[in-house]
């Protein structure tokens, strides 16, 4: 490309109104341009480096076995409605009617419209596994749209979705999406820790979270230096104290009883295949209920449901439905609506009463509150407790190594979600003894626009971007000096350009005859990785000039020898 066809949109001015480097550095190479809060448009620039990203992330995903799909990104309420989230979703759900009245939201996420296509198209167990992706745009109205597109409300989303017949399907193919995503970030040039995570409002039993380090990151994580050991600090911030609080008289006597002790045993006396973790477990058994699932009690290990446990003699009345009022007086929910706002983290940390009346089936709770369900079952939790109070050099709390505290943005985020979108709207497929089976899921997204603008975040300088190459929107900046004084010049160029080309380089030529510091300034400032300049003194001895984006000074390369130089 020649700066003539493909105009550069570069601004001295550092914006006002943009915080972090990675924001002013968009808006002044002339990547992106706001229309809108939250709202962006890419400019050729900026879209060549998000295309670049796509394609390795598509490569990486077709390279693991996931298959692409487009997906609308309006959705209709009553998919919606049937996983509960119409419910659920706060304010950050754009919601509008088509012209019949009818509700439907924008998507800022996909789960119930696989979950739906999943259950249309995939009729037997021999369909599965399988991995949907798709790379589209999604809305979330956030409350606080900042930094440019870290946090716009139309971005773009690379969202994909696994549907298995079983737990361990289930793991392998996260922990290949687990490598998938490591491939991806290590390709875009990203230094990232992959921590175990929150699974948000998405929901589901085992998490982790990418991030790219970084000091503008919104989130702090903690890692050792020894081990894998890494975890998001927000969410050893939202756990309870370390140590199982001690059980009261009347829980006491219930979990005492014969033969049920324990979720799992209390499960297998339902004849509920045993999940893994407990909230697959209530959904699972809100599924074989048929959404009946009315209360259940929890404290530490223990849960209990009362609609079934009525029929189970050998746990005779051990608890009774719980009223609104109670369930308000439990989490301290004042008038109105009682939904998944209501039963904040304390509920649980303090070792409140925590009840589920029938709106939760599904997923209407707050996750970390179940987070706290799961605590000393298969989640090392206390491990994690013990974070909370950590300082950058304290011990990790698997022993090995010492912890390194740091800001990190969240590129990336991989879930097991279990049954609980299959269970809702009962996405099953015939298993080999003929038997229906609901299907198990995981999901994986990669904030594709985000990672951008953190890639900037992270390769930066006071000049401008310093590209990763893998995602630059060009190789090489091809700079002739004077080039309207001397044919030389020109020529040479002009031979260097094509070239260049012919060998698949990218190269951006600097046609539009400004003097030698402007050049400079906006290559640097655009952030190409390589620089070529073409003047007649370097011609003299048959040279061109080359400096590397991040290199303190340039060095000769003999004009002939360029294309191996640069390879
Ligand atoms: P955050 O914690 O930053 O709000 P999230 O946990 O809500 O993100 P997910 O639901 O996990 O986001 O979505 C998958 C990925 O989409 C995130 O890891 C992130 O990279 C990206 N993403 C989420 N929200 C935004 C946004 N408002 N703007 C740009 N990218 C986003
Ligand atoms: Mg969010
Ligand atoms: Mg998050
Ligand atoms: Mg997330």
């Amino acid at each position: 490309m020649r700066t003539s066809e493909f105009p550069l949109q570069t601004l001295k001015e550092t914006p006002a109104d943009a915080e972090i480097v990675s924001h002013r550095l968009m808006l002044r190479a002339g990547l992106i341009r706001k229309l809108a809060a939250g709202l962006y448009t890419w400019l050729p620039l900026g879209l060549r480096v998000l295309r670049k990203v796509e394609c390795i992330v598509r490569e990486e995903m077709d390279r693991a076995g996931a298959l692409e799909v487009l997906m609308p990104a309006v959705q209709p309420a009553e998919l919606w409605q049937e996983s509960g989230r119409w419910d659920q979703y706060g304010p950050e759900l754009l919601r509008f009617k088509d012209r019949h009245e009818r509700d439907f939201c924008f998507g800022p996420t996909h789960e119930e419209i696989i979950t739906d296509l999943a259950r249309n198209e995939i009729k037997s167990y021999k369909q599965l596994p399988v991995n949907f992706y798709q790379i589209q745009t999604k809305f979330r109205d956030e409350i606080r749209p900042r930094f440019g597109v870290m946090r716009a409300r139309e971005f773009l989303m690379k969202d994909a979705y696994s549907f298995h017949l079983d737990e361990s399907s289930l793991d392998e193919t996260y922990q290949r999406m687990y490598e998938t995503y490591c491939r991806i970030f290590r390709r875009c040039g990203l230094d990232f820790r992959a921590v175990r995570a929150d699974t948000g409002n998405i929901g589901g039993s085992d998490s982790h979270e990418f991030h790219v380090l970084a000091a503008s990151g919104e989130d702090a994580i903690a890692f050792s230096n020894a081990s894998d050991y890494a975890a998001n600090v927000e969410l050893a911030e939202a756990l309870p104290p370390a140590g199982p609080a001690p059980l009261p008289a009347e829980e006491a006597r219930l979990v005492a009883t014969p033969g049920v002790r324990t979720i799992a045993e209390l499960v297998e006396s339902f004849g509920i295949p045993i999940e893994r973790t407990v909230k697959t477990l209530v959904v699972a058994a809100a599924a074989e209920y048929g959404g009946g699932l009315i209360a259940l009690l929890v404290r530490g290990d223990h849960a209990l449901n009362p609609v079934k446990a009525q029929k189970l003699p050998q746990v005779a009345k051990p608890l009774r439905m719980a009223t609104e009022p109670e369930i308000r007086a439990a989490i301290g929910a004042g008038p109105g609506s009682l939904g998944p706002k209501d039963l904040p983290i304390p509920c649980i940390a303090d070792r409140s009463l925590a009840v589920l009346a029938d709106f939760a089936v599904g997923a209407n709770i707050d996750d970390k509150h179940w987070f706290g369900l799961n605590w000393g079952r298969d989640l090392p939790l206390p491990e994690l407790a013990d974070l909370r109070n950590a300082v950058d050099g304290d011990p990790s709390p698997d022993g090995q190594g010492t912890l390194t505290i740091a800001r990190g943005i969240e590129v990336g985020h991989i879930f097991k979600l279990g049954r609980k979108y299959s269970a809702a709207m009962k996405a099953q497929v015939l298993g080999e003894d003929g038997r229906a089976l609901t299907m198990i899921m995981g999901c994986y997204g990669i904030g594709v626009s985000r990672l951008v603008a953190a890639a900037i975040e992270q390769h930066h300088d006071e000049r401008g971007i310093c590209w990763p190459t893998a995602i630059a929107p060009f190789e090489v900046a091809l700079l002739p000096l004077r080039a309207d004084k001397s044919y030389r010049v020109r020529e040479a160029t002009e031979r260097l350009y094509a070239e260049l080309k012919a060998a698949g380089i990218e190269v951006l030529l600097d046609d539009r005859d400004v003097r030698a510091g402007v050049m400079f300034a906006d290559m640097d400032l655009i952030g190409i990785p390589h620089r070529l300049v073409v003047g007649d003194k370097g011609l003299d001895t048959g040279q061109v000039e080359y400096k590397a984006r991040t290199a303190a000074e340039p060095q000769l390369v003999p004009i002939a020898e360029i294309l191996g130089f640069l390879r």
